[in-house]
């Protein structure tokens, strides 16, 4: 058998290059996700019921990303959340998560009249008949009134049928979430960093999104290089203010919120009242406070990341990005190692 050899985030750095950026202002982060929605800051929350709701998509907007309201929640209530953050005409900025069976079109529907214009078909695995079938029938609703993010995906082939089903961005990234379990249960998966080098070889022009396992800045700049357009994040966004769910004193007096995967048992029997087969955990995290201190750190950690590649631009920093491959003991040094070599 053929095993071939596939790199996850920890395994490459990208090599400093010759800058004449003088300033991180003159770094530009911003893209485009659809002909009419700019990003200025390529970073996507999570639909997931412990990251993204109003409080969350409008802090996301605010700073130039995108939260995509989680789907775990009736038509309604979902549809009053996008309502809630459309405020001043933002809702073009605000994305609504549907699942690929059931009343999927019908929340669709109520999400578009609430406001928004980008929906999310939020799916575990996206490469599947119903996807495609969920696809087809969106387009027959909305055309291009609406923008189609769809996923999630881990290879080319599964990135370009989605594309030729009729979406708009692609979530790329099966297994490598903080809280996921998908490649112990089922033994699938692949890195989220190779799945995102592969499907930057698609010929389609739609947008890659990487998705699940990106634990600093450095890994998003990393997906930036590799050929995303624009990083999805839970665990870096998770235990803030702006988070759904309750702050509670655990530990040592500390304060916690939790953050769980939404097919943990938790979340499973929060929303459909049983559990079967979890591939996610639900665990609790230390309370973070806002999320605007998170989001500006990430913004100049991205922006530190394109001036030592000599970029201006994301697709500078995809053109000029050249990755190396680390050894364990490179790893080791990459990481704050006094941290550990003390304790
Ligand atoms: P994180 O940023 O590494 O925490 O990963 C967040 C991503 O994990 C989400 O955007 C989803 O793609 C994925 N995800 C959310 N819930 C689950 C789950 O229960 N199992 C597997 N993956 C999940």
């Amino acid at each position: 058998m053929d095993f071939k050899q596939t790199y996850s985030f920890d395994d490459v750095l990208l090599v400093p290059q010759h800058s004449d950026i003088e300033s991180r202002t003159q770094v530009d982060t911003s893209n485009k996700l659809s002909r009419d929605i700019n990003l200025s800051l390529p970073v996507i929350s999570s639909p997931m019921d412990t990251v993204t709701e109003d409080s969350m998509a409008v802090a996301m907007h605010t700073a130039g990303g995108l939260g995509v309201i989680h789907r775990y929640n009736t038509i309604q209530e979902q549809a009053d959340l996008i309502k809630k953050s459309s405020m001043n005409g933002a809702g073009q900025f605000v994305a609504g998560a549907i699942g690929a069976t059931g009343d999927y079109l019908f929340r669709a529907q109520a999400l578009r009249e609430a406001g928004t214009r980008v929906i999310c078909v939020d799916v575990a695995h996206g490469h599947h008949t119903l996807m495609k079938k969920a696809l087809t029938n969106l387009r027959l609703e909305f055309g291009d009134d609406v923008h189609i993010m769809a996923g999630n995906v881990a290879t080319l082939e599964a990135f370009d049928d989605l594309a030729s089903w009729g979406a708009d961005s692609i979530r790329v990234g099966i297994g490598g979430g903080s809280i996921c379990s998908t490649r112990m249960v089922s033994g699938h998966g692949m890195p989220t960093f190779q799945s995102i080098l592969e499907c930057s070889r698609t010929t389609y022009d739609v947008k890659i999104i990487a998705d699940g396992g990106m634990k600093t800045t450095g890994d998003m700049v990393k997906a930036l290089a590799a050929g995303a357009d624009f990083v999805m994040v839970g665990s870096m966004l998770a235990g803030t203010k702006e988070t759904p769910g309750e702050t509670f004193v655990g530990k040592e007096q500390k304060k916690y919120k939790v953050y769980r995967g939404m097919a943990s048992t938790a979340a499973q029997k929060s929303w459909r009242g049983k559990s079967s087969t979890p591939e996610g955990v639900s665990t609790t995290v230390p309370y973070r406070g806002s999320v605007k201190n998170i989001l500006e750190d990430i913004a100049g950690g991205i922006r530190s990341g394109l001036s030592y590649s000599g970029a201006r631009s994301l697709e500078e920093l995809r053109g000029k990005a050249s990755f190396i491959r680390q050894s364990s003991a490179a790893q080791l040094e990459s990481n704050t190692h006094i941290l550990w070599r003390n304790k």
